[in-house]
């Protein structure tokens, strides 16, 4: 498979280190891009480095494009961690700011290797992820147990990586069951952020789910297409709520103001303004512009971008 660097809104670049997951998550979308077994990629790190280098969507530098790493792959599944390592310690140099999401348990070892790995300590933010902690042996099977991900908290603070508590996506019915626990999971381990991602689907995605929420004696999902702004892939959509103009959902709104009056972590909508935040940089995405509902108006990002050269504020026009 051709392992080319994907650049989404002129904003961020996806880099996979592999494909396809063995996670077997069950809202899951890399087998709609047809991604349906874990296979490293045959090109390393300085391949990818100089691939990005020769595109001229690439912006180097710390207030460059947002390298994310892995969004078709589970980066630390244990065959692929030398893989992702490599990748780290290659496009580190590039200065530019990256991002990791993860269903695996990263060990104080492993956190001490990324960091020993980056031009700067904040330079990668890790993100862990989980969507449902009473029922994860259901919707996320083969990846790590919620007590043990979360344990990875502790080894990147300790390690001095930056890290986040990642609730993408809010299953309707399943996510806010654990709400108290994720609180519990965000007061005990002081998780210095925590991003609330909304629920993007196809309807493929949405038959298998609700064969599970049945099971479970749980309603099942509308099938009522939203916003196609998943940059994913433009198969999938957000789950909106029938009869609402709302952006967000309720059930994502519920989650995010318990968390909000329980916690002192700093909540975000999308992680790429989680990674402006650490490092204090205005939204590479333009979020505040291009897509209002996603900011929280963390910082004085339009401020910031009056410092940057007009021909840099692009409006990018949502999909819908
Ligand atoms: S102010 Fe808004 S756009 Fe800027 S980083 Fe914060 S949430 Fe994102």
């Amino acid at each position: 498979m051709d392992n080319n660097p994907q650049f989404i809104d002129d904003a961020r670049v996806f880099v996979n280190p592999a494909f396809g997951c063995d996670s077997a998550c069950s809202f899951c979308y890399l087998d709609s891009l047809g991604f349906t077994r874990l296979e490293p990629s045959t090109k390393s790190g300085e391949d990818i480095k100089k691939s990005l280098l020769a595109n001229p969507q690439f912006i180097p530098g710390k207030t460059g494009t947002i390298i994310s790493l892995s969004p078709d792959t589970e980066s630390f599944a244990e065959r692929i961690v030398p893989i992702t390592l490599d990748y780290i310690r290659s496009l580190s140099k590039l200065q530019n700011p990256m991002q990791i999401a993860t269903k695996r348990q990263l060990d104080k070892t492993l956190a001490n290797q990324i960091i020993g790995s980056l031009a700067y300590p904040d330079q990668l933010t890790v993100f862990v992820s989980s969507s449902s902690i009473t029922y994860h042996h259901v919707f996320e099977k083969q990846t790590a147990a919620p007590t043990k991900r979360f344990e990875t908290f502790s080894a990147c603070r300790s390690a001095g990586l930056p890290v986040c508590l990642f609730i993408k996506p809010v299953i309707p019915n399943i996510t806010i069951i654990d709400v108290e626990k994720y609180v519990t999971v965000i007061n005990e381990y002081s998780v210095p952020y925590c991003c609330i991602g909304e629920f993007y689907a196809d309807s493929r995605m949405l038959l298998r789910l609700n064969v599970i929420l049945k099971s479970l004696g749980k309603p099942e999902i509308e099938d009522h297409v939203g916003k196609y702004t998943s940059p994913f892939s433009d198969k999938l959509y957000q789950i909106k709520d029938l009869n609402s103009d709302n952006d967000l959902t309720e059930s994502f709104l519920q989650v995010e103001n318990y968390i909000r009056g329980k916690t002192s972590t700093r909540l975000h909508r999308t992680s790429t303004c989680v990674v402006s935040d650490v490092l204090h940089i205005s939204s590479v995405g333009k979020k505040w512009i291009n897509y209002p509902h996603l900011c929280v108006k963390c910082q004085d990002c339009e401020g910031m971008s009056r410092a940057l050269p007009a021909s840099s504020l692009k409006i990018i026009k949502p999909v819908s």
